[in-house]
This record gives structure tokens, sequence and C-alpha cells, in this order.
């Protein structure tokens, strides 16, 4: 089934988080779906603007939607990060269930006057959204944050913004940082837990899973993390293993495509198995 956040928290209630991962190509989209399906747990396809215009918005989601009512699980489809309140309203047009409007990088007052109006967009049309207060250093596509500009989220400013803007989801900055796989994020737990203490319905996003260790991530699970972002491990993953199949001797011009990107797909769903039973209770 396609659904959105509010659903798929909803439905998850007391189960754990719901781990969103991150699309870099279609070829992983069925072998993200086939993966959650196999521990028949819901599950958050997500893109930034760049991937939705590499594949095209229509292609992108007519394939999500084909998968999601196909199966026996929930799926969303949601737009990461992205700073373009136009490019958020198109996503939300052509049929994306979930976006996140990322004004992180603005002065809070306006960060609250914009997620309102793409709150406002998106409500009517059954759309949920994620928000962004504090920042959440490191870079990955659709965000750039110095490691000295990523801020730590406030409690008060988190309870402040999700009272006036009513997102659904907000991503917080706790410890993590994009694009982080060769080392693992410190944790500030007494903040995440002030945090939960203080947002109750609100769910927290935490961003930047692949620095995550599998300890802490469970432990962030336990202590009211409800979706979970993963990009970077899939997208340097499938790198990695496209480059050995791509190398390997007796690859020439007439060896099937297939046999050479499959490999690549099934470590996609190894890596949302994986991650995705970290993330129960
Ligand atoms: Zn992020």
């Amino acid at each position: 089934m396609y659904k959105n956040l509010i659903e798929l928290f909803k439905e998850n209630e007391g189960k754990g988080a719901v781990g969103a991962f991150n699309v870099h190509c279609l070829e992983m989209v069925p072998a993200m779906v086939h993966a959650a399906e196999e521990l028949n747990v819901p599950v958050i396809l997500q893109t930034s603007l760049g991937t939705a215009e590499y594949i095209g918005f229509e292609t992108l989601i007519a394939a999500v939607k084909a998968l999601a009512e196909k199966s026996t699980i929930s799926v969303a489809l949601h737009m990461d990060h992205c700073k373009s309140i136009e490019a958020l309203k198109k996503a939300i047009d052509f049929g994306y269930s979930s976006v996140m409007y990322d004004g992180s990088s603005l002065p809070i007052e306006e960060n609250i006057k914009n997620t309102k109006e793409v709150v406002a967009y998106a409500h009517e049309r059954g759309v949920s959204v994620e928000g962004e207060v504090g920042s959440i250093g490191g870079a990955e596509e659709g965000v750039v944050v110095a490691k000295d500009a990523a801020m730590y989220t406030k409690p008060e400013d988190a309870l402040y913004f999700a009272t006036e803007t009513g997102v659904d989801a907000l991503a917080v900055s706790i410890g993590t940082t994009h694009g982080q796989y060769k080392s693992k994020a410190k944790i500030n737990y007494e903040l995440l837990v002030e945090l939960k203490a203080k947002l109750g319905d609100t769910g927290l996003v935490l961003h930047g899973g692949t620095g995550v260790s599998d300890e802490d991530m469970k432990r962030c699970v336990r202590e009211g993390m409800k979706k979970i972002n993963v990009g970077t491990e899939l997208n340097k993953s499938y790198i990695e293993v496209v480059s050995q199949t791509f190398t390997a001797e007796g690859v020439t011009p007439l060896t099937s495509l297939r046999t050479l990107l499959g490999p690549a797909n099934d470590r996609i769903k190894e890596i949302v198995k994986e991650k995705a039973s970290l993330f129960k209770l």
C-alpha cells in the first residue's frame, strides 16, 4: 500500500523506527521494497530532488506506486532535504506521499514561515511533511553544511518550531553527520531524551544513519526515534559492487548488463534488511 509518514508512524507505533532509504537510481527501488517485504516492515523510499529529476518524477512515482500497491507492506515516497518550496509543490502534485522542507540554514522565523507554507499545501493533499531545526553537519546530495556550522537542535526551538508549523516529523541534530562512513558518530543521548519528552507526537528523525554504530542505532530507536535515514551506505556499496563486477575478468561489451548490476541490487537488499532489522523494537 502507498502511504504517507503519518500513516506509517501510526501503523508502526510501539514497534520501533521506520527506515528511510535513499534511492540513488531506479534499480534500487524494487530491491528496497522486496527487502522490507521479507521483514514485513513498512518502508520509506526517499530521494533528493536531483535523483527525482534524474529518473523523472513520473517514472519514479509510477514505479514506486506500482510496487507499493501490489505489496502487503506500506511504502512511502519522500522527498529528502529540499530547500525549494516550488520543487516540493511539484513533487506533491506529481504524487510523492511525503516531503521534507529544509530551512535549517535560515533564521528560525523564516524557516517557520516557509515550512508552514509547505505544510498547508501538503496537508490539503494528504501528504506529510518533515522539517528541520538545528543543523546536521556534513555533505550529501542536497546538503552541504561545514562541520563547524553544524548545530545541536535546541529543545525549546524544536518545540516552538513543531507547534508553529504542524510538521509531522522533525529532523534533529544530536551528533550525526551526513556522508559519514569512515568513523562513527557520538550521539548526545541527553539531548535526544529531552527532545522526545518535549515533542511527544512529532516523529523525530535521525539523519546520517550510515555513521551510526549498530548499538547506537538500537539505542536511538529505544529512546524514541521514529524515522531513520540511510543514504551514504547505499551509494557507497553500490559503487563498490559495480566497480568489482564491471572490472571482473572476462567482462566484455557483450556481457549482459543485468549480470553486472544484479549483485549491486542484491547488496542494496541486504543493507536495507540489515538496517531495518536494527530499527525494530
Ligand atoms: Zn539528511
